[in-house]
């Protein structure tokens, strides 16, 4: 069965309790990380996914929350002995900032010493169809309404039939509505309870959106400093009738 296990769970200003919101999505065959926040190395040890199992890294955008980690992952894969491409996938926009920090550390001298190929695929933003597939894992993109330009990730399982959706940073949108419809699980970012902060959604949004899509389970990420799981749940549950879950960082997901 696959299943989504959250990295982190906090907005870009966080507590002592959670690292910045990102995921994997693990399958029996196949593993996607979903962003790239912290010292992702250490966090999927923890959460038991073998490192070369990731073949694939999808970026939402690139806010330093959300990207930040990926430096040292590749450093660490490659100290960890990978040999094979890793492909990464984002916005223009997104890859040319990633690619700009890679610079900063002057990571095309690793190639002089044998480090693994990475392979840059960029998001079309009227992107259709399927991103990508793997053995048992097709991912599909939309565009977010955010502060700078930013996708949703959808995945679905081929053995379940059942797919997931992040929301990543958003105002509630129509987009993040139609992407999630028919999901298993929405994962909708709520960066604050009731009133939206710019750019961005409350926990009462992403419950009418959740409700809006007809998802089963609505998890809520990116949550802020001392987020007070109740009242959160709550402000969600007045608009969907569906399980509502406050993300915590290592929880687990299947569908
Ligand atoms: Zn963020
Ligand atoms: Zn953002």
């Amino acid at each position: 069965m696959a299943q989504v296990i959250l990295l982190g769970s906090g907005a870009a200003l966080s507590d002592e309790t959670r690292e910045h919101t990102y995921m994997v999505v693990q399958s029996a065959k196949s593993a996607i990380l979903i962003d790239c926040a912290g010292s992702p190395v250490q966090r999927l040890a923890k959460a038991g996914v073998e490192l070369d199992s990731i073949d694939h890294v999808v970026l939402t955008h690139h806010h330093p929350d959300h990207i930040y980690g990926l430096s040292i992952f590749l450093l660490d894969l490659w100290l960890a002995g990978r040999d094979k491409v890793l492909c990464i996938y984002g916005l223009p926009e997104t890859l040319r900032a990633v690619r700009a920090i890679l610079r900063a550390f002057e990571w095309e001298r690793w190639f002089d010493h044998g480090f693994f190929p990475v392979l840059f695929n960029r998001i079309s933003k009227r992107q259709r169809g399927a991103l990508f597939v793997t053995p048992d894992l097709a991912v599909f993109t939309a565009p977010t309404q955010h502060l700078l330009p930013t996708i949703a990730v959808r995945v679905l399982s081929s053995e379940s039939g059942r797919a997931i959706v992040y929301s990543s940073d958003t105002r509630a949108c129509d987009a993040v509505v139609d992407l999630a419809r028919g999901a298993e699980i929405l994962f909708h970012e709520a960066t604050t309870r009731i009133k939206p902060s710019v750019g961005h959604s409350s926990a009462r949004q992403a419950g009418a959106q959740a409700a809006r899509a007809g998802v089963r389970k609505l998890v809520l990420v990116h949550l802020p400093p001392q987020t007070d799981a109740d009242a959160f749940r709550a402000a969600a549950a007045t608009k969907f009738d569906g399980q509502v879950i406050v993300g915590k960082d290592f929880a687990r997901f299947e569908f």
